[in-house]
């Protein structure tokens, strides 16, 4: 599967991202894990980005564009990819479609998770993340086995540094002027799938429905 995943921060993507990888290996590429990463390497990339993720704001397009190249042309991405977090901007979205015709690659669809606005911040503010592997909690729904500590690699739990008050409506906002206007794109482009919430099973039934893809 070659699929964009779209939706405001907090709508599930990343968690959905997980379950499609598991039917058929397509890999997750996830933006804003690589920048954080980049971040707590101490990279050329990380040391431009890491000021402007922390306001919430967004990368410039061309720090995007040739960090997402690399990733694309790279062999696990063969098989097929699961895109979370990017395209973030109309002209990411122009520019990941002139590099997969160059690429003579095609996606199956943007599958867009729609989730009402008092979910998403309530969902951002008790989220917590693993600074290792990138692993999502949820102090209510989902805390970990031991307090701060990862189940799956036994790094540390934090709330990142975008997910406090102030820096939460930015990127709410940022949303919605910048990165909103790709549902539109997208179903211009034919490719768009929408679904109501973020059910796993839903949105596997939504896309059994509209792409024929096999899955259970
Ligand atoms: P979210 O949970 O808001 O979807 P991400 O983990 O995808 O957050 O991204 C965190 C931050 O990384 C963003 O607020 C932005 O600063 C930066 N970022 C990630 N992907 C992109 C992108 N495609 N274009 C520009 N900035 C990005
Ligand atoms: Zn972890």
């Amino acid at each position: 599967m070659k699929i964009i995943l779209l939706g405001s921060p907090g709508a599930g993507k990343g968690t959905i991202a997980k379950v499609l990888n598991q039917f058929d290996g397509s890999v997750q590429i996830s933006t804003g894990d690589i920048l954080r990463a980049a971040v707590a390497e101490g990279t050329e990339l990380g040391k431009q980005a890491e000021a402007t993720m922390k306001a919430g704001d967004l990368v410039t397009d061309e720090l995007i564009m040739v960090m997402m190249e690399e990733q694309l042309k790279q062999d696990d991405c063969k098989a097929g990819y699961l895109l979370d977090g990017f395209p973030r901007t109309i002209p990411q979205a122009k520019a990941l479609k002139i590099l997969l015709d160059k690429m003579g690659e095609n996606l199956d669809c943007a599958l867009e998770l729609v989730v009402a606005k008092d979910v998403i911040i309530d969902r951002l503010t008790t989220r917590r993340t693993c600074t290792q592997c990138g692993e999502i909690y949820n102090v209510k729904s989902k805390p970990p086995k031991l307090e701060g500590v990862c189940d799956v690699c036994g790094g540390n739990i934090v709330q990142r540094n975008d997910e406090t008050g102030a820096a939460i409506n930015n990127r709410l906002e940022v949303y919605l002027e910048q990165t909103a206007p790709l549902v539109h794109f997208y179903r211009d482009e034919g490719l768009l799938v929408s679904v109501q919430g973020s059910d796993s099973e839903q949105v596997l039934e939504a896309l059994k429905t509209r792409l024929g893809i096999l899955v259970e």
